[in-house]
């Protein structure tokens, strides 16, 4: 008998992060988005490659390097032919590289919509309560603990706040905080349900 309910939400990043980027036909910071095109030049035994933003505004665009000068050789066969095809795939891993996109851009602003699919580890065989939640985030996503919880469980945020101060909801690795955004690998773990 078990009073343990355990279950995995996977949460899937439904916008990019988009980075603040002066526009020139705009004359001012605009937000850019991905367009999930890539361009790439190769010109003798170098290939530079890009991956085209669009101001959310006016569409002017602006060219993130993804590869630089970079000798062909030394490139990967296989993502040299997913560049040329600009793969959905490799669209939205480069995208979704929030590292990768602040070394071209410096504000970058992202989003909390997110699909949360629920998969039950281990089935309640008694009235539940203790509710582990593992978290699975396979692409960085700026939605907040607290926000998805109170989401998913419809509860008012207060609330969620209420149980973490009553120590009825811990978040593993220890020293997480509610207010920060959900990570790959967190537990989240509600006694006294
Ligand atoms: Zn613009």
């Amino acid at each position: 008998m078990s009073d343990v309910s355990r279950v995995q939400w996977t949460i899937i990043a439904r916008t990019a992060p988009q980075p603040w980027l002066g526009c020139n036909r705009c004359g001012e910071a605009r937000r850019f988005r991905s367009s999930e095109r890539i361009r790439v030049n190769a010109n003798g035994k170098r290939v530079d490659a890009w991956l085209i933003y669009r101001c959310t505004s006016c569409g002017d665009t602006w060219n993130r390097p993804i590869l630089e000068r970079q000798p062909v050789r030394t490139i990967e066969p296989d993502f040299l032919m997913s560049l040329h095809a600009s793969e959905p795939a490799l669209t939205r891993r480069l995208a979704f590289d929030v590292a990768g996109l602040r070394r071209s851009a410096g504000r970058i602003e992202e989003f909390d919509d997110a699909l949360v699919i629920e998969k039950v580890l281990s089935e309640r065989t008694a009235p539940t309560r203790r509710l582990e939640i593992l978290c699975s985030v396979p692409e960085p996503v700026g939605l907040r603990v607290d926000r998805l919880l109170a989401r998913e469980l419809r509860l008012p945020r207060s609330r969620i706040h209420g149980l973490a101060e009553a120590g009825d909801l811990v978040v593993f690795p220890q020293g997480s905080h509610l207010r920060r955004t959900v990570r790959d690998g967190m537990r989240l773990v509600l006694v006294n349900l």
